[in-house]
Order: C-alpha cells, then sequence, then structure tokens
C-alpha cells in the first residue's frame, strides 16, 4: 500500500499481486493525520537521514498482518509504503518453513544447542527478523529467561526481556551485553552484531551455559565466518563457542502458470557467474503475468543455508589460519553456500535470474 503526495493531499494506491490500483485520495489535513497515526504506530522505528522505517501488525493477529513500513520526506510531502510480509512460506514455527527437508532437519539439529553461539546472516532486515522469531519459538525461548538485544520488533516485547539499544552504537549494545550477562539469561538474541567489539563480546560471554544467537549483515555462512575469526582474535573462543552460522534470504516466486523460458541467456552467464553450457543445462524462466498472478510472480522462495560446527570443523579452525583453506575444508565437508543454492533454484526456472543478489559487487 502505497501513500504519495499528491496535490497537495495524498494518493493511495494498492499493488494486489503485482498490479498497481488507484484506490482513492487523501485531502491534506486526512494526509498528515494518517502520516503522523503511522508514525506513532511503528514498532521499533529506526531512522536514517529522511528514512524512518518499522513495523506494524494487526493487533492479535500473531505473524498474520504484518507489514514492514517505511516513510521517506521529500519536497513535496512524506511517502509511506506498507508491504506485507506476513509470507505464509516463513510458516508460524520451522516444522512450517517451506524450504528442502534437510535444511529444516539441519537447522533443528543446531537449534538443539543450549549453549554457544548461532550467527543468523542476510541483508534483508524483515526476513531475518522474521526468522529469529522462528528461531526463538524453536528454542521455546518463551519459555526460559530470553532477553533481545536491538530494536526487535512485533515478537519480542511480550514474550521476552527487550533491551532496547541502537546496536549501531558499540558502546551501547557493548554495556547492554554486559549488563545482560550478569542477569544469567539462558537465550540472548542481539539483533545485529555488526561491530567487532560486539561480537569478541558475545564470544566471551557464552563462556557461561547461555545461547546466544547474533545478526550479521552479510549475505553467506561462510562469509559471517570469516568475519567472526577476524573480528576474534582468540580462535580457540570461536572453534569452541560457534555451534553454527545460519545464512537466510528469500525471492519472489515465478509463478508457475505463466513463466516461460528466458532468452537472455548471455545476461544470465554473466550475472550468475556461469558458462554458456551450464546456463543451457538448466531451464531458466521468467514471467510477465497472467489473471492468475498479475505480475509474474506468487510468494515467496525462502532459502536458507545451516553452517553446523561440528567436533571435526572446530579443531580445523583452532589451527587453520587462512580463509581459503577453511572453506576448502567445509566444501569437502559437502557445505554449500546459499548462492549456490539460490543458483539452482534460479537454474530449476524457480526464481527470475534478475533477483540474484550474489554477483560480484553487488
Ligand atoms: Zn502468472
Amino acid at each position: 500500500m502505497h501513500f504519495e503526495p499528491w496535490n497537495g493531499g495524498a494518493r493511495v494506491r494498492l499493488r494486489v499481486d503485482g498490479h498497481l490500483q488507484d484506490a482513492g485520495e487523501l485531502s491534506a489535513g486526512w494526509a498528515r493525520t494518517v502520516v503522523q497515526r503511522v508514525r506513532e504506530t511503528l514498532e521499533s522505528p529506526g531512522e536514517q537521514g529522511p528514512h524512518l522505517e518499522g513495523f506494524i501488525r494487526s493487533p492479535e493477529n500473531g505473524t498474520h498482518g504484518l507489514y514492514y513500513v517505511t516513510i521517506v520526506a521529500s519536497r513535496r510531502g512524506p511517502s509511506v509504503t506498507f508491504i506485507d510480509i506476513s509470507a505464509p512460506e516463513f510458516g508460524a514455527s520451522l516444522s512450517e518453513l517451506a524450504v528442502p527437508t534437510e535444511d529444516r532437519d539441519e537447522l533443528i539439529e543446531l537449534l538443539r544447542a543450549r549453549s554457544g553461539v548461532v550467527l543468523v546472516a542476510g541483508t534483508n532486515r524483515a526476513q531475518k527478523l522474521r526468522f529469529f522469531d522462528l528461531l526463538l519459538r524453536e528454542k521455546k525461548a518463551a519459555e526460559r529467561k530470553t532477553f533481545t538485544l536491538g530494536r526487535m520488533p512485533w515478537f519480542s516485547e511480550d514474550r521476552y526481556i527487550q533491551v532496547r539499544v541502537r546496536t549501531e552504537e558499540a558502546g551501547e549494545a557493548l554495556d547492554a551485553l554486559r549488563v545482560i550477562a550478569e542477569q544469567e539469561p539462558d537465550i540472548v538474541a542481539v539483533e545485529d552484531a555488526w561491530n567487532e567489539r560486539v561480537v569478541a563480546l558475545i564470544f566471551q560471554s557464552v563462556q557461561r551455559p547461555v545461547l546466544c544467537m547474533a545478526g550479521l549483515h552479510l549475505r553467506t555462512a561462510l562469509a559471517a565466518l570469516e568475519y567472526t575469526l577476524d573480528a576474534v582474535p582468540n580462535r580457540t573462543l570461536v572453534a569452541e563457542g560457534l555451534r553454527g552460522v545460519v545464512a537466510v534470504a528469500a525471492f519472489r516466486r515465478l509463478c508457475p502458470e505463466c513463466r516461460k523460458p528466458d532468452e537472455r541467456t548471455a545476461e544470465a552467464a554473466r550475472k550468475l557467474g556461469l558458462s554458456h553450457a551450464e546456463i543451457k543445462a538448466g531451464a531458466l524462466r521468467r514471467a510477465e503475468g497472467c489473471a492468475v498472478c498479475g505480475g509474474g510472480f506468487s510468494g515467496l522462495v525462502p532459502v536458507v543455508e545451516v553452517l553446523r560446527v561440528d567436533r571435526e570443523t572446530a579443531e580445523y579452525l583452532k589451527i587453520e589460519e587462512s580463509g581459503p583453506k577453511i572453506r576448502d575444508h567445509l566444501l569437502a565437508k559437502g557445505y554449500r553456500a546459499i548462492d549456490v543454492k539460490v543458483r539452482n533454484l534460479i537454474l530449476a526456472g524457480e526464481i527470475e535470474f534478475d533477483e540474484y543478489p550474489y554477483a560480484e559487487g553487488g
């Protein structure tokens, strides 16, 4: 749902299944009232320059009726966008998450850990937070002494002890982590551990029996692991504390009714970093839209990558210095990065290659 400055007031448009439809206009007075009301209703608002973001949920509706909201100020007035993120593909629990069974089983296995660190990598805040919600539910975190740290939205304040800090302020995050550690928590979820000192303190704090989940703004599990190895000088601390890294992303699913072969093979080969033959061997698809889907897409494809640190890998992390060697070790153990999984979904015609975000520099 879009509210855009228009004739002194606002124009309201709805995008339903890819189609943008006019839904009416608001007078200047009503437009101001609506934007003010949205601002006041935003959960865990975060502001960056003229850009304000947050979440709004329909009351009593759990993960249904959940919206990611952005308000962008411009000279003509504020534009407000609501995006429905109550995608059914994420489900209400990990068992309902629409990913291959083996990935789901790996995740559930990883979450058996009672202590240590689980890193959650990803670059889309809304998707990552939905995922945190699922992980905490799987751990039955509401029945335990669970702290959330950051600007955790809809799922946090009723069920967990929420410590609201701006995690981008390393000082605030570090102070909060120390205070939480003194409370002897069972579980700590840190929205974003982007600062190296925060990462290091997380690994120090799990020397006590606590499970810490920490978000990292990186695309793949391996990138998150390498970042962590750089951030924490004490290798033993990482090797013994880290239980695993999960990377998460979601992409628009091509409509199965109207998708057809995509002839842009040269462009696809370049963007995906594959040979022409590899592209030809796949079933590249695109979709222009039909009566069923509207814009060519229908729902989301969630993709997860689980890198579990088992005993052997932990020993390896202790002795091996270099990133490439660690990568080779993991590949030999059958590790498949999220970008490979996404590429396979593109080659299988589930996702359009334009959605591929992992191209070099991208
Ligand atoms: Zn269609």
